[in-house]
């Protein structure tokens, strides 16, 4: 079954309690989920309905934007995102900006409560000199443009034969990964045939991951850590003298299960290393360095503006598992620098922001003002509320806390002024706002995958292998074939 507007309010109660979530990544979706499973709404004591807004055409956020096209296995939590969405009890509303579109005050007005979840998208910011040299990339946009996001540009430099990769999270896994692997690997996934089309013609020989502290103190995750070895013709080479355990990394390889994986694999790697490296025998290579903290990112001599290297400053563990400098600088050629020390959220219009830590103030979701009151009716989840940290799965915990205080205070929420289903459609008609809907997105959805068929097949080292769908990326032609194949019904 999909979803038609005006949806129904469920429950029995006289009045539904309507709740605006924006935001329609993992996070927007567990909360109006867990919303319309939570007790009185379950039960039917309490009538719910909810909308669902979305920057952009296509619902799922993090899960569309930001997971690497090579991770089918996190995009299967797509399907268990559909099923909720399908289930008919949840509009969505895509192509809708919070804050220009609709206002926290529209909000307000048809709404008895808002939640905010949009994430962060962004990436940290890392100040060191050389940053702003042509080569130098945020990780996170480099994310964006090969996952397709509508609003980044369309070319990116890939001339780089060397590359460095700052940080030692999945996201810097993810960035090395997808640089380092052979284009046509690449090609049996939903990658867009821009993205395809220049990955398949970098020059790329060697990618960098640098880490600042030690192999016990990597943020990987074990599976993604294994997943390196997987790429065709990409080598991995790691540095005796990188693996420094102090006592705390005994401590955690003793006590942590993931990490004594992942020491574990990066002690065989290096192990079945060839001891000469020059007997390594694949076209491109994936160096793991751990213990360089970065320092500067050098400018080329030839071509000034331009990154030609990277220094770092060698750092040593201190006995709790940090690392402090030693004075030794290293430096290595490089032409590109992809930073990936974190994302940054984003601020929201008429919301407070902690411009430290990049989230909407809360206590455990309820939103906060500027003086450190509850604001009411307003609450968070996700990245935005508790920062850019933790798995998908981790944030169903985060949705359960925000929602349990959101029913916790139902009596008290401020009631809108203007809670009829139709309000907002009319409100956004009225506005010339081209939303999409689920429909919309169920044709944009069978478009990509017929798209995906007709493609040639991706002639894979395995041999020939059918595409799954390819990505529509352009945000005008998102909107048009989510409109055009499904009228809006309630407008
Ligand atoms: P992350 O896990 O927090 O890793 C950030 C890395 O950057 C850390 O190694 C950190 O080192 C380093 N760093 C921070 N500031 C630095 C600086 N100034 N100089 C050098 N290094 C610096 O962040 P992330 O990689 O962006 O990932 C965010 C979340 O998404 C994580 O929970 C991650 O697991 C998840 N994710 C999962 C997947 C997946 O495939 N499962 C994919 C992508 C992201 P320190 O540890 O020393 O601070």
């Amino acid at each position: 079954m999909s979803n038609t507007n005006p949806a129904p309010a469920r429950g029995t109660a006289d009045r539904a309690l309507r709740v605006a979530v924006v935001g329609s990544g993992p996070a927007g979706v567990y909360a109006a989920d867990l919303l319309t499973k939570s007790a009185p709404v379950a039960s039917g004591e309490l009538a719910l309905s909810i909308d669902l807004f979305d920057r952009y055409p296509a619902p799922y956020g993090l899960i569309r934007y930001g997971v690497a096209p090579d991770h089918p296995r996190i995009k299967g939590i797509v399907n268990a995102l559909h099923k909720v969405l399908d289930r008919g009890d949840i509009r969505f509303f895509g192509n809708v900006e919070y804050g220009t579109d609709l206002t926290l005050e529209d909000l307000q007005r048809h709404y008895d409560a808002v939640i905010f979840a949009t994430g962060a998208i962004k990436d940290a910011d890392l100040n060191i000199p050389g940053i702003e040299l042509e080569g130098s990339f945020g990780a996170a946009d480099f994310v964006s443009w090969y996952d397709g996001h509508p609003d980044v540009p369309r070319e990116w430099p890939l001339e780089a034969k060397e590359i460095a990769v700052i940080g030692n999270g999945n996201v810097a896994l993810d960035v090395a990964r997808v640089l380092s692997k052979h284009a046509d690997e690449l090609l049996v996934t939903e990658i867009p045939d821009n993205v395809y089309r220049i990955l398949k013609e970098s020059p790329v020989t060697d990618v960098h991951v640098f880490g600042r502290r030690g192999p016990a103190q990597v943020k990987f995750t074990p599976l993604e850590l294994r997943e390196l070895s997987h790429s065709h013709d990409v080598d991995i080479v790691l540095y005796p003298e990188d693996f420094e355990f102090d006592e705390a990394s005994d401590r955690e390889i003793q006590t942590n299960n993931q990490v004594k994986t992942m020491v574990g694999t990066l002690t065989n790697w290096i192990a079945e290393q060839p001891e000469d490296l020059s007997e390594l025998t694949a076209s491109r290579r994936l160096h793991l360095h751990f213990l360089h903290s970065p320092v500067e990112i050098v400018d080329s001599a030839e071509t000034p503006g331009k990154v030609a290297g990277i220094r770092f400053e060698r750092t040593e563990l201190d006995g709790t598992g940090n690392a402090r400098g030693t004075g030794e600088i290293l430096e290595y050629p490089v032409q590109a620098v992809y930073r990936a020390i974190g994302y940054f959220g984003s601020l929201l219009p008429d919301v407070e922001f902690d411009h430290r830590r990049g989230v909407i103030p809360n206590d455990g979701g309820r939103v906060l003002d500027a003086r450190g009151a509850f604001v009411p009716g307003v609450y968070t989840t996700g990245w935005i509320k508790r920062g850019p940290v933790g798995l998908i799965g981790h944030t169903k915990g985060d949705a359960l806390e925000t929602i349990g205080h959101l029913l916790d205070a139902r009596e008290d929420l401020p009631v809108a002024a203007e809670p009829a289903e139709t309000a907002v459609v009319e409100l956004l008609d009225r506005r010339g706002i081209e939303y999409t809907t689920w429909e919309g997105w169920l044709a944009l959805d069978a478009h990509e995958r017929s798209l995906g068929e007709a493609a040639d097949h991706a002639p894979t080292h395995k041999g020939p292998v059918a595409r799954e769908r390819v990505k529509v990326v352009a945000r005008e032609e998102m909107v048009g074939i989510s409109r055009d194949g499904a009228p809006v019904t309630a407008r």
